[in-house]
């Protein structure tokens, strides 16, 4: 269960995350919708301690991480207990940052290997199942740069999946693609999400909110200004603001 709690986060004086107070139960799916500026990529790097926050507290699975204190460094948690923590977070992003002169298994295989100090043969093994859940098992051999926008988004969800997380979190894995190439990669969140992967999107895909989401949140200016089940959200008024926003997309 994530748990997050009076979150402020200023970046100087721009209040950037203005009290988020958000319950993520496991399994759960939540995306996160917004117009741009408010905040929705902040909060998901302060869930993943990419970003350190001004106050309040995030709690993952039992463990706290609090606010960054006086001296810079974040309390409670040392260096090392952040970095197992981390490593319970898959992380998605809109780039597909995979490592341009590796082949698609050794970018699959690498943290594993690295960090969870996996043999070949055992990364290897975990890195082809994964490379089937995407459909891609024809391209374990293949480079980076020989493959779709939509192959390698894909590839960077089986890397991402290959440290075994216990959440995953999206930021807008859809929004640098092809529109022909955006189905193939919702398909395989999707499948994740009916795995009982608890997840995190954000995403200005409605269907996929619609569909996929057990919560959806609408941010604005760092607050999380509505939330509910998608068949609430969607069906705000246009006088409302979620009502506004959601029909401007669809
Ligand atoms: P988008 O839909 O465009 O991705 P977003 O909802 O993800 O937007 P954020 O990227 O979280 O928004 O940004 C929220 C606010 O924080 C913006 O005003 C942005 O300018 C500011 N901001 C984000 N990152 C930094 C940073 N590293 N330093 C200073 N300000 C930042
Ligand atoms: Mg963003």
């Amino acid at each position: 269960m994530i748990s997050i709690s009076a979150l402020h986060k200023y970046f100087g004086s721009n209040h950037v995350l203005n009290n988020i107070n958000l319950e993520i139960q496991d399994g759960e799916v939540v995306v996160i919708i917004g117009p741009s500026g408010s905040g929705k990529s902040t909060l998901l790097r302060c869930i993943n301690y990419l970003e350190t926050f001004t106050q309040g507290s995030i709690r993952i699975h039992g463990e706290e991480v609090g606010p960054q204190s006086q001296d810079g460094k974040m309390t409670r948690l040392d260096e090392k207990r952040l970095n197992a923590l981390r490593q319970g977070l898959g992380m998605v992003f809109q780039g597909f940052n995979l490592f341009p002169h590796k082949s698609v298994l050794d970018n699959i295989m690498m943290a594993p290997i690295d960090l969870q100090h996996l043999s070949r043969t055992e990364a290897k093994t975990r890195a082809m199942k994964l490379l089937q859940q995407v459909d891609l098992q024809d391209k374990a051999e293949a480079m980076p740069a020989s493959l779709s926008g939509g192959q390698k988004q894909r590839i960077a969800i089986a890397r991402a999946l290959a440290m075994e997380p216990q959440v995953m979190l999206f930021d807008e894995p859809t929004s640098a693609l092809d529109p022909e190439m955006v189905g193939e990669v919702l398909k395989v969140m999707e499948k994740l999400a009916k795995t009982g992967m608890t997840m995190i999107v954000v995403t200005h895909e409605m269907n996929f909110a619609r569909h996929i989401a057990d919560k959806v949140c609408f941010m604005e200016h760092g607050q999380i200004i509505d939330s509910g089940a998608p068949e609430d959200i969607f069906s705000r008024s246009n006088d409302s603001r979620v009502g506004k926003f959601v029909n401007k997309l669809e």
